[in-house]
């Protein structure tokens, strides 16, 4: 039944497979020897089969776990090198007619404010965004045919990239709606998206069947299969997720490695991106409510394995999680992360307003962009701004043969200085300014290639004259 090149949802994440994953894993897991082997095989950096990956989950041998992270560490510094990628959310309406139990836009919901931005006030956020110095949004919506057609997300695409406030952009805006038809995700590759974004919440299909009682997210297949006519519709670049916190995590883990597969073995390229979210508190959600919670140890293993498993792609992770957690992580795999978000429909441009319940879930990061960046540096990270790879083509498998080569290192390390070195002179307090200054010096001095060093260091001083925009 289990074929990775299926396209039925039910094929390529096969629940006997799962469970006989899981079966295989827990047989195994004090087997050093065998652990020993999969850690060998993680070394070479060419990633590791949901199976093995699961044996390593399984593992509680606090030794061979530091020997995972230390590879985790490792990994992570070869393909993405010290850089931390920036990004904020928008959400642009939580009108929804799902029925999800752990999200409050459910339809039920009743008390909650209900708000769609109109394109004025999607300018006026994208406005707060860019003056805080975000070049690279995630634009959010609930499920609305009636309230928030295709056609409402196109027009605030184009909005979002026609507005150019004093040096500020946004120059690439990844989209996380619900999952829809391959015309619809043509609309969205035409009108210039980068990753198209859904998460699965759960692979359990009966859990999944529970958790989404009633509206169009209740079809598991539909929703699972989304990647697939996503890719159909000209998409190359896709991001998977799984809501931890809802189910097992260990299954959670094998069906989304289990995903990244089927991704490689059908379209020839895995996901561009896997977002790490927990379930969160939110209005009239309680995440204790759910079986599935996992520590942050836990957390920090899970971060850890998908990096090995999954070398070459990015993974995200929010500011549903609290600045220690973030810390730990970043050091583990994460190469993208949010700063300064707010989770309302309008919550950038207008004040904070306290009766204002339309949030999707709690912050716990609520450092404002300055502080998140000077953090970053303070750990040693570059914050970086760029979003050149697709401005460049360097999507699907272009990006993955590049990032699995390593050559994709000679152009994100000058393009993340660059845009840092935008950032400090554009937005950035003095305190942060200082920082950034000595760090883009001192990393100048890294970038391999002569001929790019010298580019690099001209661009950055074009950029302290006033030119913007610059990418390799
Ligand atoms: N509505 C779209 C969909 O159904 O896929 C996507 C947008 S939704 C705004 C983004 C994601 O937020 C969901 O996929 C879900 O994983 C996550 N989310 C929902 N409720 C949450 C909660 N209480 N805590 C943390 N994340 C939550």
């Amino acid at each position: 039944m289990y074929d990775p090149k299926s396209l039925k949802a039910e094929e390529f994440i096969d629940n006997g497979e799962i469970l006989d994953t899981l079966r295989y894993a827990d047989e195994n897991k004090d087997n050093t020897e065998l652990i020993e082997k999969i850690l060998a095989k993680a070394e070479e950096r060419k990633g590791l089969t949901h199976r093995e990956a699961s044996v390593l989950l399984a593992c509680e041998d606090e030794k061979l776990i530091n020997r995972m992270y230390d590879l985790a560490e490792q990994i992570k510094k070869d393909f993405y090198g010290n850089r931390i990628v920036m990004f904020a959310p928008l959400y642009l309406s939580n009108y929804c007619v799902n029925g999800c139990l752990y999200c409050p836009y459910h339809l039920k919901n009743t008390h909650i404010s209900r708000k769609k931005l109109t394109q004025q006030e999607v300018k006026n956020e994208v406005i707060a965004l860019q003056d805080m110095g975000h070049k690279r949004l995630a634009i959010e919506a609930g499920e609305d045919p009636v309230n928030n057609p295709i056609e409402y997300i196109l027009d605030c695409i184009n909005t979002i990239y026609s507005i150019k406030h004093k040096n500020g952009a946004i120059r690439r805006v990844n989209v996380n709606i619900a999952a829809t038809t391959v015309e619809n995700y043509r609309k969205l590759h035409e009108a210039g998206i980068g990753t198209y974004i859904l998460f699965q919440e759960t692979y359990h299909k009966e859990s999944y069947e529970r958790l989404h009682p009633t509206g169009p997210k209740h079809n598991y297949a539909y929703h699972t299969e989304a990647m697939d006519r996503a890719m159909e519709g000209g998409i190359d670049d896709v991001g998977l997720g799984v809501l931890f916190g809802l189910e097992m995590y260990r299954y959670e883990f094998a069906g989304l490695l289990m995903h990244a597969e089927h991704l490689e073995a059908v379209h020839g390229v895995g996901p561009h991106t896997i977002s790490v979210p927990r379930v969160k508190r939110a209005d009239d959600i309680d995440p204790d409510e759910f079986d599935g919670g996992i520590d942050d140890d836990t957390f920090a293993k899970i971060c850890a394995l998908i990096r090995i498993s999954v070398p070459y792609t990015g993974m995200i992770i929010s500011t549903r999680e609290s600045k220690a957690v973030r810390e730990k992580v970043i050091r583990l795999g994460v190469s993208q992360i949010s700063g300064a978000s707010r989770t309302s429909v309008g919550g950038y441009a207008e004040e904070e307003d306290e009766d204002d319940n339309s949030a999707q879930f709690d912050v716990s990061d609520k450092r404002t962009l300055d502080e998140v960046v000077r953090w970053l540096m303070e750990l040693g990270y570059i914050p970086s701004f760029c979003t050149a790879c697709y401005r460049e083509g360097r999507t699907g498998d272009r990006f993955m043969s590049l990032c699995k080569s390593g050559q994709i290192q000679n152009c994100c390390h000058p393009n993340a200085l660059m845009t840092l070195k935008e950032y400090l002179v554009d937005y950035a307090s003095p305190e942060t300014r200082k920082l950034g200054e000595e760090l883009i010096e001192k990393e100048l001095e890294n970038i391999p290639k002569e001929k790019v060093r010298n580019i690099a260091k001209e661009r950055v001083v074009k950029i302290e004259e006033g030119i913007r925009d610059f990418r390799f």
